[in-house]
């Protein structure tokens, strides 16, 4: 009886040191506590940008997803306003690409998100223009903040030469909550395209967004 006593009490302790052991580990992830909603753009009856049968909906999804894993890597809570080839528009809208931009908005909101992550992919007439990109809306300063920090290692990591611009876009002057729009490179320039389209680059993509994401949080705290 008392043997069993030891035991389980032995266990309870050993339960608890590991769990004690997990609290600390996860505390010292750069965006524990943070909470981030990734939102892939397009989908459903909505393809985007397209090359002959490649689609924007789709690459957009396959870099959000490496994106939430190396998120989720580094601690943070990731919320996704699209997980397959879905569209967010009810039967019910007269405007379907409005409702499908109000849904993502809402449940941007609904996260209470620390930030938003939209993920596209550009078009451009002239095929030689290329490099992935940042987009923000002054409605929030800190927009600007995080649209350069990742700004900056699409420039130092994927030697992008772009910079960052402005934009007027509905959705993204209509929520206080922070986030940029990241156009991850133009679907009309050939090498480009083609690296758009493989695993390995779209790891590197996450990296460079995930890599800002905690270079801006370090930057908001310090300010
Ligand atoms: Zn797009």
């Amino acid at each position: 009886m008392l043997k069993n006593k030891y035991k389980s009490l032995l266990i309870t302790i050993l339960i608890l040191l590991f769990l004690s052991i997990q609290i600390i580990s996860a505390k010292k992830l750069p965006l524990s506590n943070i909470i981030i909603t990734i939102d892939p753009g397009h989908g459903g009856r909505d393809p985007g940008t397209s090359y002959n049968s490649i689609l924007e909906k789709d690459i957009n999804l396959q870099i959000a997803l490496q994106l939430e894993k190396k998120l989720i890597n580094k601690g943070a809570t990731v919320y996704m306003t699209r997980r397959s080839d879905v569209d967010l528009s009810s039967i019910y809208d007269s405007k379907k690409k409005r409702g499908d931009l109000y849904r993502r908005l809402l449940l941007i909101k609904e996260n209470k998100s620390n930030l938003y992550i939209s993920i596209h992919i550009n078009w451009y007439g002239n095929a030689n223009y290329h490099g992935a990109e940042v987009l923000y809306n002054q409605i929030n300063k800190d927009n600007k903040l995080l649209a350069e920090s990742i700004m900056k290692e699409f420039n130092n990591n994927l030697k992008s030469n772009r910079k960052i611009h402005t934009t007027d876009l509905y959705m993204y002057k209509n929520t206080t909550v922070p986030g940029v729009l990241v156009e991850c490179g133009y679907l009309s320039n050939y090498q480009e395209r083609n690296l758009l389209l493989t695993e390995d680059y779209q790891k590197k993509l996450s990296e460079s967004i995930t890599n800002g994401i905690i270079n801006y949080f370090k930057l908001i705290t310090k300010s």
